[in-house]
């Protein structure tokens, strides 16, 4: 079994294979997790609008803590999950979006709490007076998405699996409408079975079946702060963007949402509109140092779908695609539902 791709799709796959007995080899173009994974702020927040999808995702945030203590305890690594919540803040004209917001999500079944600006900064002292009106989403959780990526690879070689960097899936190849392997840089790899979990750059590899969805990038740029004492534990969601703490002192400040536009590195007019925002939200942000800033491109496909399953036209070949912003929140319960797949396949 090949998984291409060690993001956090393949990676999360690979370790729900490897604890089902199908220890899979995960390659990688690049490094492990260095694709979008490499830039989530990785918040789980599950969608609001009653779909198969939200269903999926509230599955998937609850499934959360379980996965990752089982990852922690096989793993003895941290992965930095909080649960302390989202607090959505706002200003001065925000208050009946946010109030509306906090109703319809009331009527929807979270645990949700309107408070006022005043209240907001008792949860997070740096939080600026300009906020006048603040959600407290208690659901939210978030982790290190770069840690929990270092770790699903930890887990998956010590159970006998293998994660390869720097060895790039150039075609998949098949007989008689059968996957037999993967053709790499480094020459070809056999297999039955192969799953796709290449981002967004998917329609690079050749060999896949003509009735793939087209890719469709939605680049984010988003930043890294050092925060050397907590402004704030909570995860803090501005009208625009969000500010992540993690608990080694790293603040994450994001993020940009521009489809189709394909730079290559994060540009100076995305810092200078994420920080803006960041400080207005939280003053004292100004004096920190800024530590990274980084972009990714969110796998997307046409209508937003999330694809996940057998290929149909490809016997062998299966797919893990279309985690556009959301790959982290849906991860326990895609990965678990594909690896029950792989290990279960359909005869029809
Ligand atoms: C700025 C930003 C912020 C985000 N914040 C959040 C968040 O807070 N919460 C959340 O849930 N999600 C968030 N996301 C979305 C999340 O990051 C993605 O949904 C998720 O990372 C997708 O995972 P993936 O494994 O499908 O893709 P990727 O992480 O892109 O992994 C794909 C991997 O495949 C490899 N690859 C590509 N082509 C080949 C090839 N030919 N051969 C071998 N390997 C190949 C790449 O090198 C890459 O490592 C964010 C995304 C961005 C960009």
């Amino acid at each position: 079994m090949i998984i291409i791709g060690a993001g956090i799709a393949g990676l999360s796959l690979g370790w729900q294979l490897a604890r089902r007995g199908l220890p899979p080899t995960v390659i990688d173009a690049g490094t492990i997790g260095q694709g979008a994974s490499h830039a989530a702020a990785g918040y789980l927040q599950p969608g609001l609008d009653p779909s198969p999808v939200t269903d999926l995702e509230w599955t998937s945030l609850r499934a959360t803590p379980g996965f990752i203590a089982d990852l922690q305890s096989e793993t003895g690594l941290d992965v930095d999950f909080r649960t302390d919540g989202l607090l959505r803040i706002g200003y001065a004209g925000d208050e009946a979006q946010i109030t509306a917001d906090h109703d319809a999500r009331r009527a929807a079944g979270w645990q949700v709490e309107l408070m006022d600006g005043a209240a907001a900064r008792a949860l997070g002292p740096g939080l600026s007076p300009e906020i006048t009106i603040a959600c407290w989403l208690r659901e939210v959780s978030w982790v290190d998405g770069r840690k929990l990526c270092a770790a699903l690879a930890t887990a998956i070689r010590a159970r006998g699996g293998q994660v390869l960097e720097n060895r790039a899936a150039l075609e998949v190849t098949s007989e008689n409408g059968r996957v037999t392997g993967v053709n790499t840089a480094q020459g070809p790899m056999p297999a039955s079975r192969v799953a796709l979990a290449a981002g967004h750059a998917f329609d690079r590899i050749a060999g896949l079946p003509a009735d793939l969805p087209a890719s469709r990038p939605v680049r984010g740029v988003i930043l890294t702060l050092g925060m050397p004492a907590p402004l704030f534990t909570r995860l803090i969601k501005r009208p625009d963007g969000i500010l992540c703490p993690r608990s080694d002192g790293r603040l994450i400040v994001g993020v940009t949402r521009v489809e189709g536009d394909m730079r290559d590195y994060p540009d100076a007019a995305s810092v200078r509109a994420l920080l803006d925002s960041a400080i207005r939200a939280t003053p004292a942000l100004a004096d920190l140092p800024l530590i990274e800033a980084v972009h990714g491109f969110r796998p997307f496909l046409p209508g937003d779908q999330l694809l996940f399953g057998a290929s149909d036209s490809l016997a062998g070949l299966y797919l893990s695609m279309g985690h556009g912003a959301d790959g982290y929140l849906r991860m326990a319960e895609v990965s678990r539902r594909l690896a029950e797949m792989i290990l279960t396949p359909q005869t029809t």
